[in-house]
């Protein structure tokens, strides 16, 4: 499993402060309660890596786990949450931003999407948004334990659609961090991006 050895390694608050000593990451997005938190503890095989909260919203910045050899998992903080401050919102948004457009060591963007409530307008502009870097993007459809057989095959259809549209490096599954279902689809996509 290639995101097991993952151990806490720093919090970022400011761009200045991102990593040196980091060759190449990757790194999980979606809307506050997606299931961002649930999918990496799921993939690392730990129950409380990632802080799954109780507070949407909570996570404000960067997190960084080691996956040895200089690779990382980074946590970008979830986006979508109605109840913050404009003041903090403007402050991810400066973060999230310039990290996912200028961060050289970024190999691809994992997006976490509540597989009930794909592509929202936020997901979309983060999409939009990442497109001219030329990176990749595989997106997880979570919560896949909620969607009987044929809802599930319905939304994976429409999404796979919607994202060969926008680039032919867009990517989707079915995930489900209940059933620990999709990780060793995500396991392949990573290694692949780690060794491009
Ligand atoms: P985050 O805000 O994106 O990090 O979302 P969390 O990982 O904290 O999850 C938000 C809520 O969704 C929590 O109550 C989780 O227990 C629940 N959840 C996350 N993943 C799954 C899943 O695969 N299946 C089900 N049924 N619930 C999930």
């Amino acid at each position: 499993n290639f995101f097991q050895p993952a151990v806490f390694y720093t919090t970022v608050n400011h761009l200045r402060d991102l990593p040196i000593e980091s060759a190449a990451e990757i790194a999980f997005a979606g809307r506050s309660n997606a299931g961002k938190s649930s999918a990496i503890n799921t993939l690392a095989n730990r129950t409380r890596l990632a802080f799954v909260s109780k507070t949407p919203g909570r996570t404000q910045h960067i997190n960084y786990f080691s996956l040895g050899g200089q690779r990382y998992l980074v946590d970008l903080p979830g986006y979508g949450y109605a109840k913050v401050p404009g003041a903090v919102k403007d402050h991810w948004r400066e973060l999230l931003g310039e990290y996912l457009a200028e961060r050289a060591q970024l190999c691809g963007l994992i997006l976490i999407m509540d597989s009930r409530h794909p592509l929202t307008e936020l997901d979309l502009n983060m999409l939009q948004w990442f497109l001219p870097t030329g990176k990749p993007v595989h997106c997880l459809l979570t919560k896949a334990d909620k969607l009987n057989r044929s809802d599930s095959i319905a939304v994976l259809r429409q999404v796979t659609q919607a994202l060969a549209q926008m680039a032919p490096n867009y990517t989707v599954q079915l995930f489900s961090s209940l059933k620990k279902t999709g990780t060793e689809e995500v396991e392949k996509v990573a290694a692949r991006w780690f060794e491009d």
